[in-house]
């Protein structure tokens, strides 16, 4: 029996042949190739306006600076997400603020929020974890009439949708990943969409050390324009490499939902049965892409989460703990935290196995580990 990974990309020939002909055609860095990517995934995700980044850390870092946020304000995050939501909020001064999240999706509410703004709050860093929409629209009721900025860190999101729409269509400014641990991937890479033309068009030039003309501009240029350096800016450039592979990806991207959606469902189905195992599901509001499939070890379990990680790994079986908890760890140790919810999701759910490639097989593998685990 072979090691069954909690993850897989999905990639294949197209993209070999993809990025060949980016190797070939001598234009390697960031140009044709991002800005189509940039033009696709705009429209897949329906917003004005996407430009690739590095990563979705840097793009979540670009999308307070264009918010103005700074020193002396305060962004309200999840501790119950990866440490990158909060990083950003430290690249730009700001203080991070942290807010529980409801034990169904593991995302901010309205009511977690509203607990713990005060008259700093400038922003509000929702996430879509592991895939799961966020209730944007009621975070949203509550932040824009106090001029609070909500941005959405929808690293997970690439094919959830939140009332019938993409995930971050409703947003003013979102942020994606394309690492290979989310849902379609470029290697390293991320997205900013927005709807917002002068955030845009500033982090656009921020995200290319701040130049007036873009490199890729100047260089099919004979005599190149002069260009000048406004601000500061930074080198989060996503290469036509990386874009070529991510357009094949996004073409695949309602497959990969699609198969996804299948296996969590047949998860959903089996796990029922078993007396003590509470798994993610998707709420009233819209449609999961199970980036995480995540499953609670309850009390009612005669096992705790940990020993069914190891009986997991017993059966060559890679899960993992569930999402991890960021006031939990040394630079965050310091922030204030009550967050009953988040530690306890942190200590009792565990991520199960789901790949496009997956085999009911495979599945039945790590069903029949949490079955025999509910008769000890
Ligand atoms: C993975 C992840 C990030 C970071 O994405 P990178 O592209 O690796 O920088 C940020 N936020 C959340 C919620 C994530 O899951």
């Amino acid at each position: 029996m072979s090691r069954l990974n909690v993850m897989m990309p999905f990639l294949g020939e197209e993209e070999i042949a993809a990025v060949s002909e980016v190797i070939s055609s001598g234009w390697v860095a960031q140009g044709p190739r991002v800005a189509a990517f940039e033009q696709a995934f705009a429209q897949a995700m329906e917003a004005d306006h996407a430009l690739a980044v590095s990563s979705c850390t840097t793009g979540l870092h670009l999308a307070l600076v264009v918010a103005g946020i700074g020193v002396d304000d305060e962004v309200v995050v999840p501790s119950f997400s990866f440490i990158a939501t909060s990083n950003a909020v430290r690249y730009v001064g700001a203080t991070p603020v942290f807010a529980d999240v409801d034990q169904q999706t593991g995302n901010l509410t309205a009511d977690t929020v509203a607990a713990v703004i005060t008259k700093r709050t400038r922003a509000v860093i929702v996430v879509d974890q592991g895939g799961v929409p966020v209730d944007l629209d009621s975070v949203r009721s509550l932040c824009d009439p106090r001029g609070i900025t909500v941005v959405e860190d929808a690293a997970c999101g690439a094919g959830s949708t939140y009332h019938g729409r993409p995930v971050g269509a409703g947003a003013e400014i979102t942020a994606w990943s394309f690492h290979p641990r989310k849902i379609i991937t470029t290697g390293e890479g991320g997205m900013i969409t927005t709807s917002r033309e002068d955030w845009a068009s500033r982090a656009r030039r921020l995200r290319e050390h701040a130049m007036s003309v873009s490199a890729a501009d100047r260089h099919s240029a004979v005599l190149a324009p002069a260009e000048s350096y406004l601000e500061v800016g930074y080198n989060f450039r996503m290469t036509d490499l990386q874009a070529s592979v991510g357009l094949v990806q996004l073409n695949r991207l309602p497959e990969i939902v699609r198969r996804r959606r299948e296996l969590a469902a047949a998860y959903q189905k089996q796990i029922s049965d078993v007396t003590g195992l509470r798994t993610v599901a998707d709420p009233t509001w819209g449609t999961c892409n199970y980036q995480s499939f995540w499953t609670e070890v309850t009390p009612a379990y005669p096992l705790s989460r940990d020993d069914v990680l190891s009986r997991l790994a017993s059966a060559d079986v890679s899960a993992r703990r569930g999402i991890m908890s960021t006031h939990s760890q040394p630079p965050y140790a310091s922030v204030p935290a009550t967050l009953p919810v988040t530690e306890r999701l942190t200590a009792n759910t565990l991520i199960l196995p789901l790949f496009h490639q997956m085999t009911e097989d495979d599945q039945a593998r790590v069903i029949d580990v949490l079955v025999d685990g509910a008769r000890s």
